[in-house]
């Protein structure tokens, strides 16, 4: 308990951004912190070992961004591979694409069609769950590929906006809700 208001207090409330009447939360106090980065690291690579601690996935898949600050080190924290789940247009290679709705508009997220192996297991990372319109989304690209979400690990649920469905039979950790 004492651990998790030290980290409360690390996540600052940025009123009206990205736009007005918005409440962001904004993780890089966290990053900064380097105990703090560590602890976080470490309690959400959890997800991705077993009850005996043996590590049971084959990639960690972070979402650009904050999900590549988090999803890289807990996959070295994990002893496996990385993967980046993009914005339309960012990869280099051929891509899976899936485009989802925003409250105003959509948005296109791209993985590497040779970045996973059919049967795979993954973990997906990001730092905040709000609509889970990005966990989704992400979730049907691994499908694409034949793969399967072992588990979703976010920092922060804003329970307020009831994105935990979007993680379906996956379980869904996380360190904070609010
Ligand atoms: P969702 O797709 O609506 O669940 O939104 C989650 C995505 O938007 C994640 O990639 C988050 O990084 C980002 N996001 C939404 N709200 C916040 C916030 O308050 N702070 C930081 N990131 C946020």
């Amino acid at each position: 308990a004492r651990a998790r208001g030290a980290l409360e207090r690390l996540i600052r409330d940025v009123p009206d951004f990205p736009e007005p009447g918005v409440l962001f939360k904004d993780i890089t106090p966290v990053l900064a912190d380097c105990e703090a980065f560590h602890d976080v690291v470490e309690a959400m690579a959890e997800a991705g070992r077993d009850a005996d601690g043996v590590t049971v996935v084959d990639r960690v898949l972070g979402m650009e961004a904050r999900g590549f600050l988090l999803g890289a080190p807990i996959a070295l924290a994990l002893g496996v591979g990385f993967v980046p789940i993009r914005k339309a247009g960012k990869l280099p290679a051929e891509t899976y694409g899936v485009t989802y709705d925003l409250e105003y508009g959509t948005a296109t997220l791209e993985m590497h069609t040779d970045a996973l192996r059919p049967g795979d297991r993954v973990l997906l990372v990001d730092d905040v769950l709000a609509t889970g319109g990005t966990i989704a989304a992400t979730t049907e690209l691994v499908h694409r590929a034949g793969a399967e979400v072992h588990a979703v690990s976010v920092l922060m649920e804003l329970a307020f906006l009831e994105g935990r469905a979007a993680a379906g039979d996956a379980p869904l950790s996380t360190l904070l809700t609010v």
